[in-house]
């Protein structure tokens, strides 16, 4: 065993060594030798070395280097040094991290990230916080959360009827949602013909400017780090169309929420604390390894309702049962990786994490603006939107940009351009090597 976790080791380490000289995204030969994986399934079983040494040789080789410093897709992060120690020691451990006589470690410990999150993000401090897998998932909470308090509101006994025949709880969702939202609406019940758009502004953000008052008790899906812009919706303008409706606030900020730990970004996270709920990302730009995602409730009365699973067997404590705010029952302890992110960085490093990739995105407009190409967003985030000199080859410039292999961004669609989209959100990304000339 010691020998084949050390071998290990130093695979990972030679990984680590060699995503800083690789291309981003795999060559296409590294991507063709992945079919020496496959044969038909093995009477026999192999030695471990051998395939853990395979799965390094032919797995690795075509991997996105998104732990690197040069992967701006999508908005992934990357995996902070001690989040990839405590991810091999939460995995040697194996905790079910489903009750807290399943794991009094991974209950105790996800505890304390839950607060130290409560209060680094600045929400209501008595939140219940679920750690999920993603911020889908996290959405599907928020929103079976609300969906419950909704309807006990209405008078209608979910947990006991059921949602046919429930009475119809007006949702509203901005024409710029993100598509978790409306999956995990879809989950739900809710029917993508039955929303109500919120219009939207040049940036994508709700414009609270044209929405008449909610009178009735609805739910509203709001944005913060809007996937293109990073843009945030006016949460302040809107609570205020909607108080003493009884209507609930959900807010997807898969990566957006994290600006709650900068000082720096409080023009753009204001008011977000008057929500009811909220979803967001660790392994996102908290820089935790997949995956982790986060479901806050302000009452968690509801979330523990809309996660209810009672049986004899199940040994629910009065301390928090990590299973009380999440759909799953067994699951792995991914709160401690968030735990120790949270304690090496200190709230200071969160911040400069957060503050370090906004300045980079900002330089990276100012650099390609200068160099000829249009920004198309106000930069207010990590997110750059970026259109070539002559907008028709946008397309094969994003395609030669991806084949290079020197970085990796993504490609969107934003009010009527075809454009490159740069997501800066990795620690390991800084000034030193990012490009500043005309490569
Ligand atoms: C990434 C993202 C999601 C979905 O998060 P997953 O972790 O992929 O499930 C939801 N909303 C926004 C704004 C995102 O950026």
């Amino acid at each position: 065993m010691r020998k084949l976790l050390r071998h290990t080791a130093e695979l990972a380490e030679d990984y680590l060594q060699s995503i800083t000289q690789r291309d981003v995204f795999p060559k296409q030969e590294a991507i063709d030798h992945l079919v020496k994986l496959e044969e038909p399934l093995p009477l026999d079983g192999e030695q471990p070395e051998t395939v853990i040494q395979n799965l390094h040789t032919i797995g690795g080789a075509a991997t996105v280097a998104t732990t690197g410093s040069r992967y701006f897709g999508f908005v992934t992060g990357g995996s902070l040094p001690a989040t990839l120690a405590s991810s091999w020691l939460t995995s040697t451990w194996d905790q079910n991290a489903h009750l807290v006589t399943g794991s009094p470690t991974a209950a105790a410990i996800e505890q304390i990230a839950a607060n130290w999150l409560v209060e680094g993000l600045d929400l209501p401090r008595d939140s219940a916080v679920g750690f999920v897998t993603g911020a889908t998932m996290a959405n599907f909470c928020g929103l079976a959360a609300a969906r419950l308090a909704l309807l006990t509101s209405m008078g209608w006994n979910l947990e006991e009827r059921g949602l046919f025949g429930a009475p119809n709880i007006p949702v509203y969702v901005s024409e710029e949602v993100h598509v978790s939202v409306t999956k995990a609406l879809a989950l739900l019940g809710f029917g993508v013909g039955s929303l109500c758009r919120m219009p939207v502004d040049d940036q994508g953000r709700v414009d609270a400017s044209r929405l008449s008052k909610i009178d009735s008790p609805s739910l509203v899906c709001l944005q913060s780090g809007n996937v293109n812009t990073g843009a945030f919706d006016p949460i302040s303008d809107i609570h205020e169309l909607t108080k003493d409706s009884g209507s609930w606030l959900h807010v997807d900020g898969a990566f957006g929420l994290w600006a709650r730990f900068c000082s720096e970004l409080s023009t753009q996270s204001a008011g977000i604390e008057m929500a009811d709920s909220w979803a967001t990302d660790a392994h996102k730009w908290l820089n935790v390894p997949y995956d982790c995602g986060l479901v806050f409730c302000k009452e968690p009365k509801f979330l523990a309702s809309a996660m209810r699973a009672d049986a004899a067997y199940l040994d629910f404590q009065n301390q928090r049962d990590p299973s009380t705010y999440t759909p799953e029952l067994s699951r792995r302890a991914r709160g401690i990786d968030t735990y120790v992110a949270l304690k090496t960085l200190g709230k200071s490093g969160v911040s400069d994490l957060i503050n370090r990739c906004c300045a980079l995105a900002k330089r990276f407009a100012r650099s390609l603006e200068n160099a000829g190409f249009t920004v198309l967003n106000d930069v207010v985030l990590n997110q750059v939107l970026v259109t070539h000199p002559k907008p028709e080859k946008t397309p094969a410039w994003i395609l030669a940009i991806q084949q290079d292999g020197t970085c990796w961004c993504g490609q969107t669609h934003w009010q009527g351009y075809d454009a490159i989209r740069i997501s800066v959100s990795s620690w390991r990304t800084t000034e030193s090597n990012c490009y500043t000339n005309s490569n």
